[in-house]
């Protein structure tokens, strides 16, 4: 496992393309961030709470932590005060709850809305449906310490790359839709989070402008 090979190989892949690289460093060990960090890398992206926190308060201020898993409203008091941005809002329920802790912090954080665009029932997200009634909700219209920058999306794994490339282009299309109809002071849709190390070639092709990537550089995860 060559991290920084690797992370080179990714940045000249994306070195003419307007695509943000998050590092998806879960379960790995801070030293091996700060490989990361010293060959340029300055987004990284967890997905428990605890992990992000100790890492935020131990490592260098300039990074920008991305929540990209699921997120439980009771933990989201913990991060308010530094998270850069929320890959994964899928209630307005959780939408509130980041609304009302960004306000004690006196911040607006960034949030992307995660849709369900897999076959698998057990992935999170919310239908296109879920995402035009919260963006229409009077609820939604008085949060004033949150703003929708994107959408977020996780494929169907198998290895039916149509399959793939039909759900992120549904992804790009809803997009698309929402930036021409919903532009305002709280939705400025420009961030399109799709695609992971097995299926970025297919994201980017499909329109992807950030792509979360953590096995392709950072080897296999070890989760004992
Ligand atoms: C773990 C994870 C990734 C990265 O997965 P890899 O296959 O290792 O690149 C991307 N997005 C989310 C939401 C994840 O939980």
């Amino acid at each position: 496992m060559d991290l920084k090979n690797n992370i080179k190989g990714f940045q000249n892949k994306l070195k003419d393309k307007d695509c943000t690289l998050v590092a998806v460093s879960k379960t790995k060990p801070e030293e091996v961030i700060m490989e990361a960090y010293n060959e340029g890398l300055r987004v990284f992206g967890e997905n428990k709470i605890q992990e992000l926190v100790t890492k935020y308060e131990s490592l260098p201020k300039d990074i920008e932590w991305h929540m990209i898993g699921h997120l439980q409203r009771n933990k989201v008091k913990y991060i308010a005060s530094f998270i850069g941005l929320i890959h994964s809002i899928d209630s307005l329920k959780l939408l509130k709850e980041v609304d009302k802790q960004a306000a004690k912090h006196d911040r607006v954080i960034p949030c992307l809305l995660q849709m369900h665009i897999a076959e698998e029932s057990t992935k999170f997200g919310l239908s296109a449906e879920e995402l035009k009634v919260l963006l229409a909700s009077e609820e939604f219209a008085t949060m004033e310490h949150i703003k929708i920058v994107g959408l977020m999306g996780m494929a169907t794994n198998t290895d039916n790359t149509d399959q793939v490339r039909r759900e992120f282009a549904d992804l790009k299309s809803l997009f698309s839709g929402i930036q021409s109809e919903y532009q305002n002071d709280k939705v400025q849709m420009s961030a399109l989070s799709m695609g992971m190390s097995g299926d970025f070639e297919i994201a980017l092709e499909e329109g992807s402008n950030m792509i979360r990537v953590g096995s392709a550089i950072f080897g296999a995860r070890n989760y004992n």
